[in-house]
């Protein structure tokens, strides 16, 4: 028997939630945020589960020529653009779509011979203040752009920094972006998951769903599920040993939780170096058996410790549920201080992934 940790992807999940996420859509066409390995949930695996999406949005050439060696033709979206002019053929050659957010960007497209147009996307920063040009400044680059031969179709983009906060909201960057977009006539994509779900207008005509179609909530306070989202990955491992904890006594390293009667307690085969974060203190949700539980004690780097007290029947070998099926990752998340998307993106190369 290998170690038991595995991450489970259930691929049905991720066709269920960009399905709520295209009726949400509705005639907005939808870009799949796949970066960081799919959230995570491994590239290829999650690119053929959403192979209804319009388009991909992901990171870097390895990703997207994955992708098209995969020999999916969709439109593939390059979120933090080119990094250096070298990769302008490649792009080129794979029909890849750059986000412009630099100045320089247009400067060196201006300049540039490519064997096919490129399709871009070009950002206007409204207020996020990481990426993108100056609300001002987009309708010189737009036509500067559009005189250059080396450019197809342009989008126009932005990003919002508050989508998840009811309070913060979308009002002054959309604003921004109607000023600064208006006349050009352009087709548009501003909304991350949160926008898609609250703000149907800031759909435009490409939305950009990440966390959703992975089943997680961007919301503080509301799990994927109570907003009919499945969750993809399930992290399960089993108990490898089981013993009493007398009162008094502790577990783990730094004895940071002493037992205050005599218990019985759980190891179960998982830790930080499998991406659980290490920052979940004893009282973090995981169930055991099915039954809810709390881990107790530091997280090390192989294993960590669960109360066995609410499940007399745990032995070694219990199925244990870090996160996924009926404990929102954003739980488990919430706990350790983090969001779900920590999580996903955390688990690290030794977890082993099967899919169903
Ligand atoms: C990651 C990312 C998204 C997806 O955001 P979610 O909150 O996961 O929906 C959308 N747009 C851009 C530019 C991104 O970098």
């Amino acid at each position: 028997m290998s170690r038991p940790l595995v991450a489970r992807i259930d691929t049905a999940a991720l066709a269920h939630n960009l399905g709520l996420a295209r009726r949400l859509a509705g005639e907005a066409r939808i870009l799949a945020v796949i970066k960081a390995n799919g959230y995570g949930h491994g590239l290829l695996r999650v690119a053929r589960a959403l192979r209804a999406a319009d388009g991909f949005a992901v990171l870097t050439l390895d990703e997207a020529e994955a992708l098209r060696a995969e020999g999916l033709t969709h439109p593939i979206v390059m979120l933090e653009g080119f990094f250096h002019p070298d990769e302008l053929p490649a792009l080129a050659r794979w029909r890849l779509q750059p986000v412009i957010h630099r100045e320089d960007q247009v400067d060196i497209l201006m300049r540039a011979h490519l064997d096919h147009r490129l399709d871009v996307f070009v950002k206007v920063d409204t207020g996020m203040h990481r990426l993108g040009l100056h609300p001002k400044r987009l309708k010189e680059a737009v036509a500067r752009l559009q005189a250059a031969e080396s450019v197809g179709h342009i989008t126009l983009m932005t990003h919002f920094a508050n989508a998840d906060d009811a309070g913060l909201g979308i009002v002054e960057p959309m604003q921004l972006f109607h000023e600064a977009a208006e006349g050009l006539g352009l087709p548009a994509s501003l909304a991350n998951s949160a926008a898609l779900m609250r703000y149907p207008q800031s759909h435009g005509d490409w939305v950009r769903p990440g966390i959703m179609l992975y089943g997680a909530s961007p919301f503080v306070g509301q799990s994927g599920q109570d907003i009919g989202l499945l969750p993809a990955m399930t992290l399960e491992s089993r108990l490898i040993a089981q013993r009493p904890l007398r009162k008094g006594e502790a577990v783990g390293y730094g004895s940071t939780f002493v037992a205050p009667k005599d218990m019985r307690i759980g190891i179960v085969a998982c830790g930080y170096g499998d991406g659980y974060p290490r920052h979940a203190g004893t009282g973090t949700p995981v169930l055991v058996e099915g039954q809810r539980t709390r881990t107790l004690g530091r997280v090390s780097m192989d294993m960590l410790c669960v109360d066995l007290s609410p499940i007399p029947n745990g032995h070694v070998g219990s199925l244990v549920t870090l996160w996924g099926g009926d404990l929102p990752a954003e739980e488990v998340a919430a706990s350790a201080g983090t969001i779900a998307y920590e999580l996903f993106t955390g688990i690290t190369p030794r977890v082993r992934i099967e899919e169903h």
